[in-house]
């Protein structure tokens, strides 16, 4: 029997690690496969200074962050698609000819049908449309892992397979809005202060599976650290809000639709 397998496809390294970290940890416990694919080396990020990495390293600096944070939390395969990060929205980097967002969707999608006819996943596992917090990239990423996925659920019959499940892993609004008070009261100057907390996460109610993953939660904070050139989220987190994160795991089921709370206690539930 073919080992089960999971693809998590992602636009930046950090995203597989502040996103789907847990997950990713959880299925490797399990014995099941998996795989990122990252779209950039996430060049348009921030450099926290206490990597040494100039504009100039960062990519190199990202990609090996990528790797280690792979290895840390059991990843079999940590891939690149190798475009480049188109920064946030507005930024002058979405001009960029090679910048993720300015790529022709088709081409995006023969990129991830290409890892996906080698890899055949049994889940899919990509962040939600919303793409977290807007940022282009994460948003281009999610449609074309979703284009890739229903192209070869139409083409079945040729293929002679296709993966069984799409779920996006979100963080509901209830908890982001724990994490921003934590912050306002920490950091009240910060930019994440000034964020209005209503545009953070997704709806409680599009949540239809979660999951208690604190029992990873020191593997887990070893991935966070990884990424070390970049600002993590979990830094400025306090202790008791990081364990409520991991304790309420969140996603929400694509494909089959119609999931709701209840029906499932993982991912891989029925395969
Ligand atoms: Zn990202």
């Amino acid at each position: 029997m073919k080992q089960r397998t999971l693809l998590c496809v992602v636009a930046h390294p950090d995203d597989e690690t502040f996103g789907a970290g847990t997950t990713l940890i959880h299925a490797a416990s399990l014995g099941i496969k998996t795989v990122t694919l990252c779209a950039t080396r996430g060049e348009a990020g921030e450099i926290m200074e206490r990597s040494g990495a100039t504009p100039e390293t960062l990519p190199a600096v990202r990609e090996a962050e990528y790797r280690t944070a792979g290895r840390i939390m059991g990843v079999s395969e940590s891939l690149l698609m190798g475009y480049r990060d188109s920064g946030m929205a507005g930024t002058p980097e979405n001009d960029d000819p090679n910048a993720f967002i300015r790529q022709s969707r088709e081409k995006v999608i023969a990129d991830i049908l290409d890892v996906m006819e080698r890899v055949r996943p049994d889940v899919l596992l990509t962040g939600d449309t919303g793409g977290g917090y807007g940022h282009p990239d994460h948003i281009f990423a999610t449609e074309c892992a979703t284009a890739a996925f229903q192209q070869i659920h139409a083409e079945r019959d040729q293929r002679g397979w296709v993966p069984s499940k799409h779920y996006f892993y979100v963080f509901p609004q209830r908890l982001m809005r724990k994490f921003w008070e934590s912050v306002v009261v920490a950091e009240p100057d910060s930019g994440m202060a000034a964020v209005d907390p209503s545009v953070l996460g997704v709806p409680d109610e599009t949540v239809t599976l979660t999951m208690d993953m604190s029992v990873h939660e020191v593997q887990a904070n070893q991935a966070f650290a990884a990424h070390i050139s970049q600002d993590s989220p979990y830094d400025r987190m306090p202790a008791d809000v990081t364990l409520e994160f991991l304790r309420n795991t969140s996603y929400t089921r694509v494909y089959p639709p119609e999931s709701k709370p209840g029906d499932e206690a993982w991912l891989f539930d029925g395969i």
